[in-house]
């Protein structure tokens, strides 16, 4: 069946990666020619590489999801390497695309971005009402650089871009190391080792009250793909979420419902609780995307993303 992908010519950074495996197996199901550079060959962080890559393997669009990223923890231990590799990837990603003419080029954003003092839903309109959260804004602040390039770009060079914002993502190939990984994968390998071992008590960080949105990884590839057919707009950044709240008081009352597994939790309030609060509006997201909501409950996302882990405990270990 002839789709807006057939025989199209996309190259994903980032395409072995968490996120990236699943835009690259949709893209490839609906027809598309997926190139992924991997590291060894294109190191992004050089614009000599990336304009390489785009003239070796000539792409209509480019999904720029290669990032530097993790949880809390990481932007503590390595905020100038989070800072340098995601401001450096996408400014010279961006202007090689411009370079060589590129159709489209998607940014892959995160809600990181965002002011971290701002009341209720996230909107896209809100995205320079305040500073970045303090926890966040190496990784936050240099990613909505990719915005600010893709409208001077767009006005300059006529290069036809979309920033998507994401939310935090969760399931199966996240990364499970504790000093790198977000609250699920964190917490899922906390359970199924407190599991293992009988463990009387798990330690949570935090106090439980910040408030998060989750998305599973397989959903928020299906809208990425989407966007990315019809969704044009360089000037304004399009949320991509479940825009459903949960305390992480009440994820770990989630994962004990899912994974059977009930400790006694120990709340470490030395670790930081990051903002308090962190959820997007998805009007406009489910506008852009024809009534697009994510179809998989947390409930059912975490139950396939414990399954997994389980199954694949030793080798999701050893990845950073
Ligand atoms: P954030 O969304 O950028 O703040 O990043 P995280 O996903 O790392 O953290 C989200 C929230 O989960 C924060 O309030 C953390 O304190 C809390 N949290 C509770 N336990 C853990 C844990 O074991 N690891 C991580 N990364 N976060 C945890």
């Amino acid at each position: 069946m002839q789709s807006f992908w057939s025989d199209k010519r996309v190259t994903v950074t980032g395409g072995a990666g968490f996120l990236g495996q699943h835009l690259v197996k949709r893209l490839e199901t609906y027809g598309a020619k997926v190139f992924v550079p991997r590291q060894r060959d294109y190191n992004l962080t050089s614009l000599d590489a990336c304009l390489k890559c785009l003239l070796e393997h000539p792409a209509d669009v480019l999904f720029h999801a290669a990032a530097y990223y993790g949880g809390i923890g990481i932007n503590q231990t390595q905020p100038a390497t989070l800072y340098y590799s995601n401001l450096v990837m996408g400014a010279n990603l961006m202007e090689a695309a411009r370079l060589v003419k590129l159709e489209k080029f998607v940014a892959i954003g995160t809600a990181c971005s965002y002011p971290g003092y701002l009341e209720g839903h996230l909107k896209e309109d809100d995205l320079w009402a305040g500073p970045c959260h303090a926890s966040v804004v190496n990784y936050g602040l240099t990613k909505k650089m990719m915005a600010v390039q893709a409208q001077a770009y767009k006005r300059q060079y006529g290069l036809d871009s979309i920033h998507l914002i994401l939310t935090n993502l969760y399931g199966p190939g996240d990364s499970y190391n504790p000093e790198r990984s977000h609250v699920v994968a964190a917490l899922v390998r906390k359970w199924v080792e407190a599991d293992l071992a009988k463990a009387p008590s798990i330690e949570v960080w935090g106090t439980g009250k910040p408030v998060r949105e989750f998305i599973y990884v397989e959903d928020c590839a299906d809208a990425i793909v989407l966007a990315a057919e019809s969704y044009d707009d360089a000037a304004t950044p399009l949320n991509i979420g479940t825009g459903i709240g949960t305390s992480i008081k009440e994820l770990t009352e989630t994962i004990n419902a899912v994974s059977g597994f009930k400790g006694k939790l120990v709340w470490n309030t030395d670790k930081p609780d990051g903002a308090p609060f962190k959820v997007l509006d998805v009007t406009r997201m489910k506008s852009a995307l024809g009534g697009w909501t994510a179809p998989t409950s947390l409930h059912d996302g975490l139950a396939k993303t414990i399954d997994w882990y389980r199954a694949n405990k030793a080798q999701a270990d050893t990845k950073w």
